[in-house]
């Protein structure tokens, strides 16, 4: 766009003729046209760009109040993706029908089908040692496997004999859910 001056020719809306013509620039505030003549009519009056044909930044006509988008609320992070599929997703194309019943004693592995007595169909999604996280429909749940026969029954606890004593070695409060459910 050629650099705007007053003197200088702008096509502008017209207020009189109702048009977008040629108009000589009378006053400018800064960048900005503020008062323009109409070579036409020859009309004084206020700039106002024909439409589409300005360049003030389109941000400036609206303000922040109404963002386009919804949810974009200023707390939330963007980190929070978690599980963004449903669970009926996770679980299509499981054999669902023959998914085993969920026992401690049984080891399990990712992406693994179980049956839970209460919680009902789960789908394995990780596995820590002796727990694996279940993903049911309500809710996800770590429990214990792996507990048949292995060697150790109780769970692997050593008590801090060689090395020095770490925040990071503490037993992790495992959510044993061999019985009722736990508080939620
Ligand atoms: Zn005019």
């Amino acid at each position: 766009m050629a650099t705007l001056k007053v003197g200088g020719e702008v096509d502008a809306q017209c207020t009189r003729c109702k048009l977008s013509l040629a108009h000589t620039i009378l006053a400018m505030v800064g960048t900005k046209i503020a008062r323009v003549r109409c070579n036409t009519c020859g009309g004084d009056h206020a700039y106002r760009g024909a439409p589409g044909a300005t360049d003030r930044p389109s941000s400036s006509t609206t303000s922040s109040t109404r963002a386009p988008r919804a949810s974009s609320s200023s707390s939330s992070t963007p980190k929070s993706e978690k599980v963004v599929i449903s669970f009926e997703e996770q679980l299509a194309g499981k054999d669902i029908a023959n998914a085993p019943r969920y026992s401690p004693k049984d080891t399990y592995k990712v992406d693994q089908v179980i049956q839970h007595p209460t919680f009902g169909v789960g789908l394995v999604t990780a596995v820590r040692g002796d727990k694996v996280d279940i993903t049911f429909k309500a809710d996800t749940k770590t429990l214990v496997h792996g507990r048949g026969g292995a060697p150790a029954e109780k769970p692997t606890f050593s008590p801090p004999t060689s090395r020095p004593s770490g925040p990071a070695d503490k037993p992790v409060p495992v959510a044993s859910e061999t019985s009722a459910p736990a508080e939620d």
